[in-house]
């Protein structure tokens, strides 16, 4: 079969944006004269995961956006792990597709593997994981935002804010050149006044290769922002000629291959397999005896690391009882030789990573191609914007990805997204586009930072939703398409096809649950590899709620499964649905208690200090939060049931 290249996937798949004609050019510079003055709706500063999808969004949208960034050639780089999705950030990339963001195209695209994780587990924590071609990854973005009318990208520093009156005006480059706007999305990830560190030597970087951003968080402390430290890390690239595949586990693809776009023509790429590999004693004695050159444990590094994303000295150190940890060893590209060890993040100092590294099974003759580094960096606690991601202090100015305390692509994206989109909403006066905890992990994202404190690198985790049954990757486009329609983000072609799957799934559980089978010798035959027995007739849908039944057998029981020869993303939801359904239901209900206390609205302008019998802790955390409805005050760490209740009361009257 052919196998299209990224490339050649783009140009079918976005033909509506693709018009390299010299007429097209002039005509789009024709008709956006803006740019000449230095005069943009909006100002997107970092082409990152979030910036990528907020520049997309506001300009499909109809804004006029400059889109600035430090290094045009890394373009939604992957600085970390060259893979898109895993447990519950895989939900995250299918609800981005459903809303209209490119996340899940582009992973679709410039595969080199495709995985479905916890395939044998339940729904709710099944996940898909694209292993990426980095380099098609970051080109495939470009071509997006190149291709798309009213985006203009610039290599350029961003140092200062403009604001007016309490409202955003425009912003400064480091070139002293003034760009007006009403709007700014800052998306500047890891940069900030980024220091990253190689052993005890500090850098000044945002990420190796690249530059630290400095001089805006100066001026968003100016304009009372306030700015805090965190710190993440990421492991070695080796020369994968110099690894020893034969003494590692294989970790192949799926051989059924799954994707995160609900649109239709996902490309069939070849994939190529991971390896494993294990920590061992003399690994952990030499991180043990070099623990004095670890800049974490020598205090060079204040700000807090991702809990789930630990360096290889911190679990030798933590979990000092486990005698091996699992290496993985990913492919960056298919172009490479470069690969990326996963699960070996450290800061040591680079000559201390060879001894390391050489002490693996496998990784013996290792030669590095790109130290391990941690990087320290500013963010701005989300307790600062609202549901939209829009400043609370600052009209106009939104923050969205790692800037907000978040660690991971897909979660930068999400907010990337959300914050274009509510840019848009700002300048057009409309209400913004605030998705709830039980619509979506975006929803669940952006409330867990705006209303809780976050002092660590935030992940999402399918346990952070208290809904998560609900929240599957399966169903994301049941929950968010028609959001995403009404916006103006998904077309409606897109929109038939969802409606038609959505009518389908509904025919086939109607028909499921009236179909019976009887308890023949040929049925009972077809269901013995199941280890199922009927010993009366049974209608399909209840079969299908037994544990070891699912879908895939009822097109050997019954002829009008088999020919109705239904895609596997609609047989996927039918069996959750009809499997799950107690579960769900009692979900559904939660979610109508939630939303009784969501009708609760809490004024802006509350008076807090007025009101009695709520504790002093409740007083200062409801100050610094503002909830703006009773749900989100009482899910704010430390509010008592008994404030809520006061609360209550003092609303209803
Ligand atoms: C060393 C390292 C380790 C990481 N480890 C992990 C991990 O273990 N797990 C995980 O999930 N994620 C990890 N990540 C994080 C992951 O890369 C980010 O979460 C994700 O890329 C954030 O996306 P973003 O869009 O917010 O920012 P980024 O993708 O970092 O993009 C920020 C963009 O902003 C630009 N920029 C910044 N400041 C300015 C400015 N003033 N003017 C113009 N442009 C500017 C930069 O050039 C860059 O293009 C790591 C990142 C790094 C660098």
């Amino acid at each position: 079969m052919p196998q299209p290249s990224a490339a050649a996937f783009f140009m079918q798949k976005n033909k509506r944006f693709v018009n390299n004609s010299p007429l097209f050019m002039y005509n789009c510079l024709m008709t956006s004269p803006d740019y000449m003055n230095n005069k943009f709706d909006i100002i997107v500063v970092g082409a990152g995961h979030a910036g990528c999808e907020a520049a997309l969004s506001a300009a499909r949208l109809g804004c006029n956006v400059l889109l600035c960034t430090l290094n045009v050639d890394n373009i939604a780089l992957q600085p970390c792990n060259p893979a898109i999705g895993g447990p519950a950030k895989s939900t995250l990339v299918r609800e981005i597709d459903a809303l209209g963001g490119v996340m899940g195209e582009v992973a679709d695209a410039t595969y080199i593997q495709m995985k479905t994780l916890n395939s044998s587990k339940g729904p709710a924590v099944r996940a898909l994981r694209a292993q990426s071609d980095k380099k098609e990854y970051t080109q495939y973005m470009r071509n997006l935002l190149e291709n798309t009318d009213n985006i203009w990208i610039k290599q350029a520093c961003i140092t200062e804010i403009k604001v007016k009156d309490g409202q955003i005006t425009g912003a400064v480059d480091e070139y002293g050149i003034e760009y007006s706007c009403r709007a700014i999305i800052l998306t500047t990830g890891t940069s900030l006044e980024g220091k990253m560190y190689i052993g005890l030597q500090a850098y000044s970087g945002g990420r190796l290769g690249e530059r630290a951003a400095i001089g805006l968080s100066e001026s968003l402390r100016k304009h009372g922002i306030i700015t805090k430290k965190l710190k993440t890390g990421t492991p070695a690239r080796v020369d994968k000629r110099t690894v020893d595949y034969s003494k590692m586990e294989i970790q192949p693809g799926d051989d059924k291959l799954s994707f995160y776009s609900f649109k239709p023509n996902r490309p069939i790429r070849p994939q190529f397999p991971c390896y494993l590999t294990r920590t061992n004693e003399e690994t952990h004695s030499i991180i043990r005896a070099n623990l004095d050159k670890s800049p974490m444990y020598q205090g060079l590094i204040q700000g807090v690391g991702p809990r789930y994303c630990p360096s290889i000295e911190d679990k030798i150190v933590r979990f000092a009882s486990n005698p091996s940890h699992h290496i993985f060893i990913e492919p960056e590209g298919l172009n490479t030789y470069e690969v990326y060890i996963q699960g070996f993040s450290t800061s040591l100092p680079a000559y201390v990573q060879v001894e390391m590294l050489r002490s693996l099974p496998g990784l013996e003759k290792a030669h590095i191609i790109k130290p391990a580094y941690a990087v320290e960096y500013d963010y701005v606690p989300a307790v600062q914007t609202k549901h939209s991601l829009m400043s609370k202090d600052i009209e106009g100015l939104f923050f969205a990805g790692q800037i907000n305390g978040t660690s991971g692509y897909e979660e930068a994206a999400a907010q990337g997204l959300i914050a274009g989109i509510n840019s848009v909403k700002y300048l057009n006066n409309s209400e913004p586009l605030e998705l709830s905890r039980a619509s979506s992990y975006i929803g669940t994202l952006i409330d867990d930072l705006v209303t809780k404190d976050i002092q660590e690198p935030y992940r999402m985790l399918t346990s952070r939703s208290e809904y998560r049954l609900l929240l599957r990757q399966d169903n994301a486009d049941a929950r968010l398409t028609k959001i995403g329609h009404e916006l103006g983000l998904i077309d409606d072609a897109q929109y038939k096809r969802f409606l038609n799957k959505q009518d389908n799934i509904k025919k086939e559980i109607e028909r499921l649950r009236e179909t019976k089978i009887s308890a023949s010798e040929e049925v009972n035959a077809a269901l013995a590899e199941t280890g199922e027995h009927i010993d009366r007739g049974i209608r399909l849908a209840e079969l299908l709620k037994r544990p070891n039944i699912n879908y895939e057998i009822f097109k050997k029981l019954d002829e009008k499964t088999r020919n109705l020869n239904l895609s596997d993303d609609i047989t996927e939801e039918v069996e959750v649905l009809i499997k799950y359904d107690g579960y769900i239901k009692r979900q559904e209900q939660q979610v109508e208690t939630s939303e009784k206390l969501e009708k609760y609205r809490i004024p802006s302008n509350i008076d807090y200090s007025k009101i009695k019998h709520i504790s002093t802790e409740t007083r200062e955390k409801l100050e610094k939060i503002r909830p703006s409805n009773l749900a989100q005050a009482s899910r704010i760490g430390g509010v008592k049931p008994a404030d809520i209740s006061v609360l209550m009361v003092m609303l209803g009257k």
